[in-house]
């Protein structure tokens, strides 16, 4: 196939030139006044229609999609997404995909697909150029992270908060060294380290003072969250007085999600009506915006502010439209995840897009395995060849010996570098194995592994084998005196007519409860 090249992007000169500089200046903008930015990108898209540059047409595209997107109309955006992603593959635009990466990502995330958010963002942060100003690598870097940390993958994501904190360091951009610590200090807040997030909130008082201007909105929320948690209810009501009434330019999910916190530092203080007249504030600004997603947890605070009130029954009423909502919100997130979905399929640029998502839902971010998803949809397909093939096919579930022990004496972190490493022996086991031989996660602490066509008895020796690779591992690094043993419960040998694959999981499930009963570390077939 031939390099194609997008028309007219050949180097800008005079007025293009320009309006690449203005775009950069949009792209990379600090403000938070959406309505002046819609505005500049709008007259940018005019100017670049009127010198037929389809390029800076497209990245003024994108800068407006992105402005509605924010002030609360995911729905067009994700569609001019998806179409510049396409044009941006078709011509290769490297900066343009990446760009249309990192929006992806974020329409994802509010979609609440955290896989696909988190397949758009790494591709982002892959595909932006050695060359790309700082402040965009750090802006990719931080979605990367918020995206591990919605997929589970919290030292991941800390790993790149801290990268991107060095970026902005070096850079001696203040400004978003404090978008990473505001970010940061939200994902201590929600995984519990409250003394973590208290002292990156002192740096962020610090870098604040340093740039000498105002709090924005979301530093405000996490400020009083970490307040709140710290159980500084008054702290938290004073650093959000002027989120009451703030004016409809701030972003609105970010206004929201501030107000919703100021109602319930408020109830907790006991100014239930305080509170009260915060959170009707707050469920107006969601109907205007149409942000359901804090609209729902809207309903839970406003259940919680019934409850304080000794109002019992009308509680318990809110509870349960707060059921009903969250469930409809669900549902209408998955539609919109479809029609997404869907809209990626048709086009066949975006298709490939769509296979390298379907792979990444099929995985186990921690080990990077095929998870349970990836068994439920091939092993059927396997098993039902091996019974028409008269072949043999061994299938074992995994599963760590004690593991908990190694949890509770060592740590979780320690126990995730076990699983790690399991999963690398596992793997490394299938070398030279049938082609459709594999091994999953199917979750905590137990495998599946799958090979076709090993006769019983070899079938049980290789598991046999696999067992000692994994005892006699040198574990000591990483548990020290602590082993690890695995023990294995299987079936081997031909496939007989009748069986299917909640069977054969049965079947080896009872063998490894076998296993367990009889003293681990063994293989039970
Ligand atoms: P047994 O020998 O009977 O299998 O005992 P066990 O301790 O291995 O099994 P048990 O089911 O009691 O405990 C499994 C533990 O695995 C409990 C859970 O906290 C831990 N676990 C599950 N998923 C993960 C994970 O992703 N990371 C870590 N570190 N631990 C996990
Ligand atoms: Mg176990
Ligand atoms: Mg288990």
């Amino acid at each position: 196939m031939s390099v194609r090249t997008p028309p007219a992007v050949a180097e800008p000169t005079g007025a293009a030139a320009r309006l690449a500089s203005e775009l950069d200046d949009l792209e990379n903008h600090q403000g938070h006044d959406i309505d002046s930015i819609l505005v500049r990108a709008a007259e940018a898209a005019w100017a670049a229609q009127a010198l037929g540059n389809d390029l800076l047409l497209r990245r003024a595209q994108l800068v407006q999609a992105d402005m509605r997107q924010r002030s609360g109309s995911p729905g067009d955006a994700a569609r001019v997404f998806l179409t510049i992603h396409a044009w941006a593959e078709r011509y290769d635009s490297r900066p343009l995909r990446a760009r249309s990466h990192f929006h992806l990502a974020l329409t994802h995330h509010y979609l609440g697909d955290h896989s696909a958010s988190l397949e758009h963002a790494l591709a982002s942060v892959e595909l932006l150029e050695e060359t790309a100003p700082a402040g965009l690598r750090i802006i990719y870097l931080v979605r990367l992270a918020n995206s591990l940390v919605e997929c589970g993958s919290l030292d991941a994501a800390r790993e790149r908060y801290a990268q991107a904190e060095r970026l902005a360091i070096d850079s001696g951009d203040l400004t978003r060294q404090l978008l990473v610590l505001n970010n940061l200090a939200y994902t201590e807040i929600e995984v519990g380290n409250d003394a973590v997030a208290g002292k990156i909130v002192e740096r962020m008082h610090a870098a604040v003072r340093a740039l000498g201007r105002d709090y924005l909105v979301m530093e405000c929320d996490t400020i009083a969250n970490v307040q709140i948690s710290a159980g500084d209810y008054a702290g938290a009501e004073r650093t959000l007085a002027g989120i009451a009434d703030a004016p409809r330019w701030f972003e609105a999910h970010d206004v929201a999600d501030a107000r919703l916190t100021l109602a319930t530092a408020q109830r907790r203080l006991g100014a239930l009506e305080r509170a009260q007249a915060t959170l009707d504030r707050c469920k107006a600004g969601c109907t205007t915006d149409d942000l359901r997603a804090v609209l729902v947890r809207a309903m839970a605070e406003q259940a919680e502010l019934y409850a304080a009130a000794g109002r019992y029954a009308d509680a318990f009423a809110e509870y349960k439209r707060f059921h009903a909502a969250a469930e409809d919100l669900r549902s209408r997130q998955q539609e919109a995840r479809a029609r997404t979905r869907q809209a990626m399929f048709e086009t066949a640029e975006a298709r490939r897009e769509a296979e390298r998502y379907r792979e990444q839902a099929r995985r186990d971010p921690l080990t990077g395995l095929y998870n349970r998803r990836f068994v439920d949809e091939r092993l059927p397909h396997i098993v039902t060849h091996a019974i028409r093939a008269g072949a043999p096919l061994t299938v074992a579930l995994v599963d760590l010996d004690h593991f908990k022990r190694i949890n509770d004496t060592l740590s979780h972190d320690v126990g995730d570098r076990v699983l790690v490493t399991i999963a690398d022996l596992l793997a490394a086991s299938m070398d030279g194995q049938d082609k459709d031989a594999f091994v999953a996660r199917m979750g905590g602490e137990e495998f599946l592994v799958v090979v076709p066509g090993l006769a019983e008895g070899a079938g049980r020796s290789w598991l046999n084998n696999l067992r000692r690779t994994v005892r006699d591992h040198p574990w000591a690094p990483i548990t020290g005196e602590l082993p690890v043993t695995v023990s294995i419960g299987a079936v081997a040998g031909p496939a007989a007519p009748g069986d299917d694959q909640a069977a054969l999981l049965a079947e080896a499930d009872r063998n490894l409860y076998v296993a367990k009963r009889s003293g681990r570390d063994r293989v039970v077939c």
